[in-house]
This record gives C-alpha cells, structure tokens and sequence, in this order.
C-alpha cells in the first residue's frame, strides 16, 4: 500500500539486551512518538528473529504502513532480511531504512549512556528523516537520469568506471545520458559530478541525504552548542564495517560525531558538504577505502580531487580548511577508525564553533560569510 502521506513504523530491536543500559530506550521510544508521520512505534528483543520479523510483516499489513525505520544493529548485517520482510508485507523493498544504533552507537560508547541516548536519538531522527524521502523502486538503486535538465556534456560517462552510461539523441541533434541499470553498481560517481544536478540515485537519493543533514543542522545556526557538531559519511564497502568492526570490539570512542552511510566516498556530493557547513555544522569527514582497494575502483581518488577543489571554495568562502577532511579506512581497520574521528573531533574542537553560528553582533556586521548564508547553495561550486 502506498499512500501521498508517508506512514512510518519504527521497530526497536534490544538485541538480546545487549543495548539494555547503554541507551535510554524510553527517549528514544517518545521521540519516535511524536515524529511527524510515525504511525506505528514497537520494541522487541530479537528483531532479527524468524518470528519478530513475522510479527513486523504483520504490523505493516495491520497499520497500512508504507515504510519502515529499523532501529537496530548494522543495515550491512540485516538490511536485505528486513527488505524481505516489507516486501511480505505488500510494500516496496526498498522503503526500509535501518538506523544502526547498537554497532555505531551503544557499543561504541558504552561508558558514556547520556551521550550515546543523545547521539541514538540524532541518528535516530535522521533514519526518520529520511524514510520521508523514500520513494519506492522498481528497479532498485541506481542511476537515473533527468533528461530535461541534462546538457549531454559527457562528465558521467567519463566518470563511469562500469562504462554503463552512453547518450542518446534528442530533438535539435541535443544529446542525453543514459544509464542502463542493469550493469549499474550503483556507487553513484556520476551523480556527484553531474554539473547540471541531471542525475540522481534511486536506493540513495539527494532528497534522502538531504533530509538527514538538515535533521542533524535543525537549529545549529543558532547556538554554539552542542560542539564540535561534526558529520561523517562512510562509505558502505570499507569505513563503514570498520566502524561496525569498532563496534563488534566495543572500543570506546568520542560521541560527537554523526554518521551517514554512502555506497562509496564519490557520493558524497559537495553540495551537501555546502549544506551542512552552511547551515552550522562545525566539521565534515569523508571516508572511504584506501587508494587501490575501493569497491568501486578508484571512486576514492575523485572523491579526494572533488574535495580539494570544494576545499578551495570553502577557504574562499572563509571557513577554515582543516573543517573538511578526506580519510582512507579499510574495512579491517577498526583502530584506524577509531584514531582518524578521534584526531578529527579533538581538530574541529580546538577550532571551535563555526563562524556561522551565533555570531556576535559585531561578527553580524562584517562576515561576508554570514550574511552569505542563504547562497551557500550548490550554485557556489557547481
Ligand atoms: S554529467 Fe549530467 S548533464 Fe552531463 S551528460 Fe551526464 S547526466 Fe547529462
Ligand atoms: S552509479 Fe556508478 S556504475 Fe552506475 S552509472 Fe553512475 S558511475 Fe556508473
């Protein structure tokens, strides 16, 4: 069932208590609650159980949900069964969005329970966020192309390193992008680098992305807490597990950082840097795998060249340049991951808040920055 208003359901998994005490689940119960668009919230110790997921196929059909947020452990570990479960259930596949709050978030901050309920609840909001923005798929992720606004210039097809995008002509002898989707990996390179914002990702969308950044930057410009406000996308096939991997050892880490998960590091479009910067968040860090081992092969190395050049504007732009940070981790580098958001969140907190957040009133005057906030678009890179 699809219907014009999202209705969401929220499933909490306990994880065989293994979350008990290192969250406070009733917060995040009532913001669940009381989230726009939440039809339907539940918690289970054993989410990933044969017969908790015949009980979440069932309260889909009884509360004609149309997507559901997992709250849960790792989407590397459940996603594709959780999918399953929606698609039992009559709706989309790909209208699942798992929020990884036992791996990413109790385990890794175990010892701190005020600051890992106030992270679950970012990622959390986050997660709900995004779910609005789902769209169902028939196809599953990949690239589309918005054949109006394309110019034919050729810049996805030479960033494809699956070589699936060719053109095909239109009125006038203009010519359009096409992808064929069934030999597209889905890393979404291209998407990135579209100068005319023509493509777009299924399974991935900008409109996802974001709503989660704006979740997490809701009122940032306001205050200069909290700080350091930083976020980090992780690419899905290296970083990622590694911080899943931080979480499997229960290694300890500072809590001040947000993560989104990108399927590669060239994802990660500058305009959501832009977003963020320009709407408080004091640092951005990119990972993905090292040079020679991304999934993608070589989506890292344009991620790190788009990202020196985005660097350049924002200098120009007046941020300091050390707030945006390109990293390689691997996926069995677990101690890598915790050194590199360590060294980066100790960085951004030395600097302190970003210039655009609750200036003083003098500051009001004379940053350029500041009263240039509303154009801080994707307009000033692309
Ligand atoms: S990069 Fe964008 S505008 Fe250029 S051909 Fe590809 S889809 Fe069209
Ligand atoms: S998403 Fe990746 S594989 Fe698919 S067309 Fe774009 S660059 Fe090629």
């Amino acid at each position: 069932m699809e219907s014009s208003t999202p209705r969401i359901g929220v499933f909490f998994c306990d994880c065989g208590q293994t979350i008990k005490g290192l969250i406070d689940y009733d917060k995040l119960r009532d913001l669940a609650q009381n989230e726009k668009d939440v039809v339907h919230v539940d918690k289970v110790d054993f989410l990933c159980s044969s017969s908790s997921r015949e009980s979440v196929t069932e309260a889909i059909r009884e509360n004609g949900l149309d997507r559901i947020v997992v709250a849960a452990c790792s989407p590397r570990a459940y996603l594709l069964e959780f999918q399953d479960v929606a698609e039992r259930a009559g709706i989309n596949r790909f209208m699942v969005e798992q929020s990884n709050l036992r791996d990413q978030v109790a385990w890794i901050h175990s010892l701190d329970e005020e600051s890992a309920t106030s992270k679950a609840m970012d990622q959390l909001a986050m997660s709900i966020a995004r779910a609005r923005k789902m769209r169902p798929s028939r196809f599953g992720p990949g690239a589309a192309v918005n054949e109006e606004m394309c110019s034919g210039c050729g810049v996805c097809a030479t960033t494809c390193k699956a070589g699936v995008i060719d053109f095909k002509p239109i009125d006038g002898g203009h010519r359009v992008a096409r992808v064929d989707r069934s030999e597209c990996k889905a890393c979404g390179a291209c998407v990135a680098a579209c100068p005319s914002g023509a493509l777009n990702l299924e399974g991935f969308t900008n409109e996802e992305v974001i709503a989660e950044v704006d979740e997490f930057t809701e009122g940032l410009l306001d205050s200069k807490e909290p700080s350091p406000a930083i976020l980090v996308f992780a690419c899905h096939w290296c970083s990622y597990p590694a911080a899943d991997l931080a979480g499997l050892k229960r290694m300890q880490m500072d809590a001040r950082f947000r993560m989104i998960r990108t399927p590669c590091s060239a994802r990660v479009d500058p305009e959501w840097v832009l977003r963020a910067m320009s709407r408080g968040v004091d640092g951005v860090l990119i990972l993905g795998g090292s040079e020679g081992n991304c999934h993608y092969q070589g989506g890292n190395v344009r991620t790190r060249n788009r990202m020196l050049l985005l660097n350049k504007v924002l200098e120009q732009l007046g941020f300091d340049t050390s707030r945006l940070a390109v990293e390689w981790i691997d996926a069995d580098e677990p101690y890598r991951f915790r050194a590199v958001i360590e060294d980066f969140v100790t960085k951004i907190a030395e600097l302190g808040p970003s210039p655009m957040r609750a200036p003083a009133e003098e500051e009001k005057m004379t940053s350029a920055l500041y009263h240039g906030r509303d154009e801080l678009t994707h307009t000033a890179y692309r």
